[in-house]
């Protein structure tokens, strides 16, 4: 078959199921299928019968809202494939720039303590991991389903010759979570379930994301407030937190921060399409900290 007419019908189809970018979606599907570069596919002349079979296949499942990534098994996100499936959310773009403010704060520290919160895929964790060779760095996560993603990816992520991230199953709003590790962390970051409940979301996000993940009770705020104590009580003086949230979130997250007490340098961060992302704060030196 011939690979141009197959794209433009798969593409229609994919609008008329009302996903969002259909024709990006049909060209990975099919690049995935064939197991090349999505560039590829501007110089391929015929797809053979079996391919185009599974190509459909995939199709139905995109048509009916299952998520790109679920079908082809993995998410780029920075220089890593990370592995996912169902009972993992998929890593979002957006989640990027707050690795990348990440990595700055750690520049001039050689070997970090760095604890990611909610860790799911691992995609926060082993980035940094990847990106800087000497972090220590602990990856929660509370979810039995998600947990089992955080592992094999770590798993896979050692194997690949990074610095092996120690994974733990726990909730990040436990008082008993990690004390070990009290007052001597260099960074907390998370992307902590933060959307209002009751909030529309994608039929993609809705059916196939873990609820664990998304769902923050009625301002969204809920699970931040237990983070904001377990980051607090983690955190070295002068240590850095970095939280994402909903585009709703940009005063009232760095407004929950500030009323906590204890933090300095509170600031809010866009994402790449300038909407309000994530907040930053550092872990105020001296003894009282009144959190
Ligand atoms: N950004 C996610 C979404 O698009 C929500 C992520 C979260 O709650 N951490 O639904």
């Amino acid at each position: 078959m011939s690979p141009r007419p197959l794209l433009a019908d798969a593409a229609r189809r994919l609008a008329e199921a009302g996903v969002e970018s259909p024709r990006v979606d049909a060209e990975l599907l099919l690049a995935h299928v064939l197991d090349v570069p999505r560039a590829r596919l501007l110089t391929l002349d015929d797809v053979p019968d079996g391919a185009a079979a599974r190509f459909t296949a995939l199709l139905d499942q995109r048509a009916a809202r299952v998520p790109l990534q679920h079908l082809t098994g993995r998410a780029p996100f920075r220089h890593l494939q990370l592995a996912v499936g169902p009972g993992v959310f998929v890593p979002r773009p957006e989640t990027e720039q707050l690795v990348e403010w990440a990595l700055v704060c750690l520049a001039d520290v050689p070997e970090p303590d760095v604890v990611d919160l909610g860790s799911g895929s691992g995609a926060i964790a082993l980035s940094i991991a990847a990106e800087h060779p000497g972090a220590r760095v602990t990856a929660v996560e509370r979810d039995p389903g998600a947990i089992e993603w955080t592992r094999h990816n770590a798993a896979l992520r050692s194997a690949a010759g990074d610095r092996p991230v120690t994974v733990l199953a726990g909730d990040m709003t436990d008082p008993a979570l990690l004390t070990d590790l009290d007052g001597t962390v260099d960074l907390v970051v998370s992307n902590p379930p933060y959307v209002p409940d009751g909030a529309r979301v994608p039929r993609e996000v809705a059916d196939h994301d873990p609820p664990l993940a998304l769902w923050g009770g009625p301002d969204g705020l809920d699970v931040v407030r237990g983070l904001l104590r377990t980051a607090a009580r983690l955190l070295r003086p002068g240590g850095a937190l970095g939280i994402e949230h909903a585009d709703q979130q940009g005063g009232a997250l760095p407004a929950l921060v500030r009323s906590a007490g204890g933090w300095t340098d509170v600031a809010d961060h866009p994402d790449l399409a300038g909407r309000p992302r994530f907040t930053t704060a550092r872990r105020a030196a001296g003894p009282a900290g009144g959190d």
